[in-house]
């Protein structure tokens, strides 16, 4: 695997790839990668000629500065990772190779971003559209791949993908889950054995959420996920929505034939962490 670090480097190997017409195909991470990051790279390893990460903590995406400085941070071990599952180049650039002076640029994506994530971590999607706007110029991708774990930055990618017409194809990847169904994250690394065991009662709130889909309204859904999250008084709620999966907006009834997502996201040992269950109709 092929480790760069700037810009410029990127760029000349990227020219190589365009004189021989190879499909790239591009997966931006945070680092402290886990199998879920993997399965998304061995996904476009699949569908393309060569495969790029990259590794960027960008601190334009942090609305909390604790959560931005104990982000975790395992370089070597990611590289590894990667090299395992055969990823051809790691982009990692440092903070002042992505941004050599402050960046005044802002982004608004409106309603997909009112609710949920953008409601809760104000700035948050505006820094991860320009950092991924700047990815995407550097790296140059044919295929772009995305966790629906991060449903509402799945929608806030293709909504700039298009608005900005980036002639990138964005795929979305399953959830990739641990035995007990918790959503695979990098923040995971920061809980102790008991803090992992109750992390996984939010898959089990949007279980038993989407059990009651089939006989009642969301709302009511809604009222029986909290009710079972009382059991767990060391989980604290942000918020538990369920909505369609294009526009994010809260659903009022099940009634049309649609699919729906069940979002939640709840901090535990202040840990911050979301999962959703996506229902197909
Ligand atoms: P992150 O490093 O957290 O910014 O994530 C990088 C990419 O990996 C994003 O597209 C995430 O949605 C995706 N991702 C993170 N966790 C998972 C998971 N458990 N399963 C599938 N994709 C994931």
């Amino acid at each position: 695997m092929i480790v760069l670090h700037t810009l410029s480097e990127y760029r000349n190997l990227r020219r190589n790839f365009s004189s021989e017409e190879q499909t790239v195909g591009f997966v931006p991470t945070m680092g402290a990668l886990h199998e879920g990051h993997l399965s998304l790279v061995e996904q476009s390893k699949r569908e393309n000629d060569r495969t790029v990460v990259s590794i960027f903590v960008n601190p334009l995406q942090f609305n909390n500065a604790e959560d931005y400085e104990k982000y975790p941070l395992t370089l070597k071990k990611d590289i590894q990772l990667l090299e395992s599952v055969g990823c051809d180049i790691l982009f990692a650039p440092s903070k002042d190779a992505m941004y050599p002076r402050p960046v005044e640029l802002q982004m608004e994506f409106g309603a997909i971003t009112s609710a949920m994530e953008g409601a809760s971590r104000p700035g948050h999607f505006s820094g991860v559209g320009v950092v991924v706007s700047k990815l995407f110029n550097i790296i140059q991708p044919t295929r772009a791949y995305f966790g629906q774990k991060d449903i509402q930055q799945l929608c806030v990618i293709r909504q700039l993908v298009e608005d900005l017409n980036f002639p990138i194809q964005i795929v979305s990847c399953p959830i990739a889950r641990n035995e007990k169904g918790l959503a695979l994250s990098s923040r995971n690394q920061r809980l102790s054995p008991e803090g992992l065991e109750l992390a996984s009662q939010l898959y089990r709130t949007l279980i038993i959420t989407a059990e009651q889909s089939t006989l009642t309204t969301p709302q009511q859904a809604i009222s029986v996920g909290l009710q079972y999250l009382k059991n767990y008084p060391d989980i604290r709620l942000d918020y538990l929505e369920i909505v369609d999966t294009i526009q994010l907006k809260s659903l009022s009834s099940f009634t049309v034939r649609e699919p729906f997502v069940i979002c939640i996201a709840a901090y535990v040992e202040g840990v911050r962490l979301i999962d959703n269950l996506i229902i197909q109709a």
